[in-house]
């Protein structure tokens, strides 16, 4: 799991969120944090994760974080819905600004959010080299297609 808290870039103030990691990254994901309360300059998030990326620190600063527009829900045990909230979410590393895309993901059911626990995280370039190829692949069928 990890832990989450806001960094003014201005005093470095550090402000905890006391929310749960899911409720600060579905909103970070549709509006960006609010200002400073103490010097009103922007405020960045910033995750702690608790499984290593390789070398350095620990510390990401959340450069940005979506859901796909429409998200799959379906009846679970109990007949109650379950909501899938795929996240995708670009991290820089503190240290050396390396950037990672990170996919936690959560089913909710009711107010309960319960944490994948298998999210990928990867290197930015290795996302897009696979994301890339995804492109390509698509772009190779419709050629198919078109010799059809
Ligand atoms: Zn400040």
């Amino acid at each position: 799991m990890a832990t989450q808290y806001y960094l003014c870039t201005q005093c470095q103030k550090k402000y905890p969120t006391h929310q749960k990691l899911f409720d600060t990254l579905y909103e970070f994901s549709k509006a960006a944090p609010e200002d400073c309360l103490a010097c009103g300059v922007v405020r960045e998030l910033h995750i702690t994760l608790d499984f290593p990326l390789g070398e350095g620190e620990s510390d990401f600063k959340v450069v940005s974080a979506f859901l796909p527009d429409k998200l799959e829900s379906w009846l679970g045990e109990e007949e109650e819905e379950v909501t899938f909230y795929p996240f995708l979410a670009v991290l820089q590393r503190a240290g050396d600004r390396k950037q990672f895309c990170w996919m936690p993901y959560w089913h909710v059911t009711g107010k309960e959010a319960k944490f994948g626990q298998h999210a990928i995280c990867l290197d930015h370039r290795q996302f897009e080299s696979l994301v890339g190829q995804i492109w390509g692949k698509a772009r190779d069928r419709e050629k198919e297609f078109e010799l059809v």
